[in-house]
């Protein structure tokens, strides 16, 4: 009797601490079945008690059946705080920290130049200016010829122009769309014409061998240097806000006369001088005159009746002005860090 007694002690010593230390239901599954199981310990003892003294077995049999009820009661337990854990260990995975940074999706941008050419044009249309194109690859008659620049003028030179071979070139600026257009239609002539233009210069902060310009056009009888100026200081005050002046210089540009250059009020510091406009107060953005007469004969337009007046800025440098921004080769390198800022 001793030997089932001890044997059911040691069995229930042992049993407690295996089912206490199981660290998944699969193994509290296992000692399941090594105790309770058909052929388990606990079932073994059970099935062994018609072997027991007859005097011996209510006690045997009972303690047995203590222990097995134990067993089975410490079983239940364990498996409901396994399961616990396992739904615990499943939410921690799951859980959505809100205090995290978010994960940003990627957007694109309208890229800076776009953005500044979008909003000259904008003003310019709501002038009623309309829009005129014309190609890239041009010839010298457009490009220069029809423009009053003669064969031994400097813009000609080699170094400064793309020449192409058959006698074209890579337009050096929007003007030939001007010859172009009136080439093509009669005046009056109320027109703008944006686009990409070429010069063979080495590429630095303040150079690119490729830029943006707008061209205005403006054709009719009597047009004054005064509609010049009256629509360029609109144009101005719309695009750069109410504050802003305009200071006109005296200048050359082969294909107007008389010609000027255009200064604006410096739109960082309002003339007081800042380190943008070196102390001057003053942003020069657009060169302008009024048509030379030889212009309008190279396109077949009577001089005597019809005048008007062209102007034209570079749009990589006024968005450079606008946003602050010291190097224009950023304007061509794709660097989605600087992009990603407008
Ligand atoms: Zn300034």
């Amino acid at each position: 009797m001793a030997g089932y007694l001890e044997k059911i002690e040691e069995l229930a010593g042992q049993a407690r601490q295996q089912i206490a230390r199981a660290v998944s239901l699969e193994q509290l599954e296992q000692w399941r079945l090594n105790l309770l199981g058909r052929k388990g310990q606990v079932t073994a003892i059970l099935h062994d008690l018609g072997q027991v003294s007859p005097g011996e077995r209510p006690l045997v049999g009972k303690q047995a059946n203590e222990l097995k009820n134990e067993i089975g009661r410490l079983l239940e337990e364990r498996r409901a705080a396994l399961e616990k854990e396992q739904l615990e260990r499943a939410a921690a995975r799951s859980a959505i920290d809100v205090t995290l940074p978010g994960l940003r999706p990627w957007t694109g941008s309208i890229h800076p130049l776009n953005r500044t050419l979008s909003r000259v044009n904008e003003v310019l249309y709501s002038m009623g200016f309309s829009l005129a194109e014309g190609p890239e690859i041009e010839d010298e008659f457009h490009n220069f010829d029809a423009l009053n620049t003669p064969a031994d003028h400097p813009a000609r030179d080699e170094h400064d122009t793309f020449f192409l071979e058959g006698g074209l070139l890579l337009r050096s600026h929007t003007s030939p769309v001007q010859i172009r257009h009136m080439q093509a239609n009669p005046p009056p002539v109320r027109i703008i014409a944006p686009g990409r233009v070429f010069r063979r210069d080495t590429p630095d902060a303040t150079h690119s061998p490729i830029f943006h310009q707008v061209e205005g056009l403006y054709v009719d009888e009597n047009v004054t240097f005064g509609d010049l100026k009256y629509t360029l200081e609109q144009f101005a005050l719309r695009l750069f806000g109410p504050d802003t002046t305009l200071r006109f210089r005296p200048s050359f540009f082969p294909f107007t006369e008389p010609s000027a250059e255009v200064d604006c009020s410096c739109i960082f510091c309002k003339r007081k001088g800042c380190r943008i406009c070196k102390g001057s107060g003053w942003l020069e953005i657009l060169g302008c005159g009024m048509v030379d007469p030889s212009v309008f004969e190279a396109v077949g337009y009577d001089p005597e009746r019809w005048t008007g007046f062209a102007f034209g800025m570079g749009i990589d440098r006024i968005c450079l002005l606008v946003h602050s921004i010291d190097d224009i080769r950023l304007f061509l390198e794709s660097d989605t860090g600087f992009l990603s800022q407008f």
